[in-house]
């Protein structure tokens, strides 16, 4: 078997829609799409088991390389039995290649052709990383997705800037696909290009020409307009075949995920649903709201009717607001336990719509409660 298998099982027929779902099979389990990654960054859900993640329903997380290549190191849980093992996670993961990390998080010291020298947010030590190291790290980590070393140009960037990250991007690509070499994990390329619609065109043509499993749009909810990110998908999209998965990258706020599934984009991640559960910022029907806002000191009600969540069945707002300003630990759990449940209730009644050619309905709908 080939390690990733994708398949499209409907396209939805409606007008200036081009939203689709699917099945994607991996070595640890099928996984529906369109779907929403929960972002595991130090290999752990925070405040989650396993267990638990898995009854919200998710059946791929991602985790990131590049934190994990710090601390506690991909030898050491390569020893392990791998990540799976380590992390008491038998489901699909998808691991970053630490491009994104390395240039937003690292004291960089220098970038060339061959990869960037850092320091370490840790403890200040001197690291190297380029496509080599990013594939030693992940087939190391041993994930079912693993991605390229890329370069993210910051918004805004001039187009020089860009075309010279884009094209490093490309080099990286190919030089990952041949370091490359375990056959249980798939490798998806990345396409850059910033805001240049032909740079991100010519970056999905490049790519495509070197035939990966599955593509990312990278570099974008760096900071742009949201339109601008919509315009970039609208723009790329058509260059990248249309029977491989397609994954926009830190995406996941719930009105970019059916604006990405509009424009036919199948996987999504993003530390949002998880760091805003943490902080109190909740998701729900009919909006966003802030638990710890006075107006919801007395109120006894759940915190969203429409929500099946072991939170929303069992507690009153009232009682979560207070765990919060008590900073009880079950307070951002259950926040978590919330807005993951959200995301996958969202991604599953997108796939329900486009099942059924109800997506633009499905989407008006959802706006007017949301935005209510
Ligand atoms: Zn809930």
């Amino acid at each position: 078997m080939m390690s990733i298998k994708y398949t499209i099982l409907k396209k939805t027929q409606e007008k200036d829609s081009k939203a689709r779902c699917g099945i994607l099979e991996t070595k640890h389990g099928v996984i529906e799409t369109p779907v929403f990654m929960p972002v595991g960054t130090q290999a752990t859900i925070k405040g989650l088991l396993p267990q638990s993640i898995k009854e919200l329903g998710f059946s791929i997380l991602l985790c990131n390389a590049y934190h994990l290549f710090l601390r506690p190191g991909h030898n050491l849980i390569k020893e392990a039995g791998g990540l799976h093992n380590f992390m008491g996670w038998d489901k699909a993961i998808l691991t970053d290649s630490g491009g994104f990390q390395v240039f937003s998080l690292g004291k960089i010291n220098k970038v060339t052709d061959e990869g960037v020298t850092f320091q370490s947010y840790i403890d200040g030590s001197k690291h190297f990383i380029g496509p080599k190291e990013s594939m030693d790290i992940q087939m190391a980590l041993g994930s079912d997705i693993a991605m390229v070393f890329d370069q993210c140009s910051p918004y805004p960037s001039t187009r020089l800037e860009t075309e010279k990250a884009a094209k490093r991007t490309h080099k990286w690509a190919k030089e990952c696909q041949k370091y490359h070499n375990l056959d249980c994990q798939a490798l998806f390329g990345i396409v850059q290009g910033g805001f240049f619609a032909d740079l991100r065109q010519e970056s999905a043509k490049y790519l495509t020409d070197l035939e990966f499993p599955g593509y990312a749009m990278g570099g974008l909810s760096v900071g742009e307009p949201k339109q601008l990110m919509y315009d970039m998908i609208d723009e790329t999209i058509t260059c990248l075949p249309d029977e491989k998965p397609r994954y926009l990258m830190g995406v996941g706020a719930p009105q970019s995920i059916i604006e990405g599934v509009a424009r036919g984009i199948d996987m999504f991640d993003c530390v949002l649903p998880t760091r805003n559960g943490r902080n109190g910022c909740l998701f729900t029907s009919t909006g966003k709201i802030s638990i710890t806002n006075a107006r919801y000191r007395d109120d006894l009600s759940p915190l969203d009717n429409d929500c099946g969540c072991y939170a929303c069945q069992n507690f009153s707002r009232a009682y979560l607001r207070h765990l919060y300003m008590a900073n009880e630990m079950l307070g951002p759990i259950l926040g978590t336990i919330h807005n993951l449940y959200f995301m996958n209730k969202l991604v599953k009644d997108i796939k329900i719509a486009i099942e059924k050619n109800n997506f633009n309905i499905f989407k008006k709908r959802f706006y007017e409660s949301y935005f209510s």
